[in-house]
């Protein structure tokens, strides 16, 4: 069975293809699907973004239609460049949704006759072909139909909606604290259901600025702490927004680091963060090392100030700071 993760690793890579292109085909074998399709058609409409909640997939379409697939024992989504050949019988098909067109420059399908890994680059490339196999719960929702659904997940509070407050965003916290008091800071900022829209980027950012060590166990935050993440990540994703960048997959595309040198978002994202993406440089607080640790069952890679984001261990934990790597990489593209 898909765990979260993979859920999660699916619905980024279905985002990276999907994401903002316009539905040229779409198909299903399953019987109320199909109707749905023939009373208000897929082709055409958007692909707004894609979305993991717990093991269930979310593709959202423009004009307020939702898919939403559970992946159950048996079910994958695959996702192929148009014309390449598919790893599973179209008998096996339950969805298959095309975005763009094969074009003529196309190179045949010779190679690669498998599940495409998604390189940064290949936006302007030519259409994918998203097919969920095997899966025996997939069904269409509205915006009010989600919302009512008793089984996907609810998400938290949205830091970007009009209604976010920080005490909501707080209560959010407490509320994940009683239930799941060893969870990691880090793995809990993440976590949608807690509070939606803070991606792996503003993850390490928002621990930043509240001076908590990324993996620390909940249990040990104070109410100052919990507020001022509430408020940062409020605030530094409507910057981001009003930036005019694009809010990107789980919120990420960012400003946060507003230093002399705000710059396009054609550099390097590291020249405006305070410790994403890095690693072994100095911390621009306090000069000391900036740490890499990845973190979570999704093994996502955390930053932090090991000296501003100083070690606080829950009762019966260890005194002892878990220790990042700090070596400094060479510039390359961040994609996490
Ligand atoms: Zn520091």
């Amino acid at each position: 069975m898909p765990e979260g993760d993979t859920i999660y690793r699916t619905a980024r890579a279905l985002q990276k293809a999907l994401g903002g292109k316009v539905v040229s085909a779409f198909e299903t074998g399953m019987a109320k699907l199909a109707s749905v399709n023939d009373d208000a058609p897929l082709v055409g409409r958007t692909v707004e973004r894609v979305e993991a909640r717990g093991k269930w997939c979310l593709i959202f379409f423009s004009g307020d239609l939702i898919l939403v697939s559970h992946m159950l024992m048996s079910g994958s989504w695959h996702l192929y460049r148009v014309g390449e050949k598919w790893w599973m019988p179209k008998s096996k098909m339950r969805v298959m949704i095309r975005v763009g067109e094969l074009q003529a420059s196309c190179e045949p399908m010779s190679h690669e006759a498998r599940p495409i890994r998604l390189r940064s680059g290949q936006a302007g490339a030519p259409g994918f072909e998203a097919v969920l196999f095997n899966a025996q719960v997939a069904e269409f929702h509205t915006a009010r139909s989600l919302e009512r659904s008793s089984q996907v997940p609810k998400l938290g509070p949205d830091v970007l909606s009009e209604e976010f407050s920080v005490e909501a965003g707080v209560n959010a916290m407490r509320a994940r604290m009683t239930s799941h008091p060893d969870e990691e800071v880090g793995v809990m900022l993440l976590n949608q259901r807690v509070m939606a829209g803070l991606g792996n980027v503003y993850k390490s950012e928002v621990a930043f600025a509240a001076a908590v060590n990324p993996f620390r166990r909940i249990s040990t935050l104070t109410a100052r702490e919990l507020e001022v993440m509430a408020e940062k990540s409020q605030t530094w994703m409507r910057a981001n927004v009003a930036d005019g960048q694009q809010r990107g997959e789980a919120g990420e595309g960012i400003v946060t680091y507003t230093g002399p040198r705000r710059t396009t978002h054609a550099m390097d994202r590291s020249d405006r963060t305070w410790v994403y993406g890095r690693q072994g440089q100095e911390c621009r607080r306090c000069g000391a090392l900036v740490e890499r640790r990845l973190q979570g069952t999704a093994a996502r890679p955390t930053y932090w100030c090991p000296a501003c984001q100083p070690w606080v261990a829950a009762s019966g934990q260890s005194e002892a700071a878990p220790v990042g790597k700090a070596v400094k990489v060479g510039r390359r593209k961040i994609g996490c």
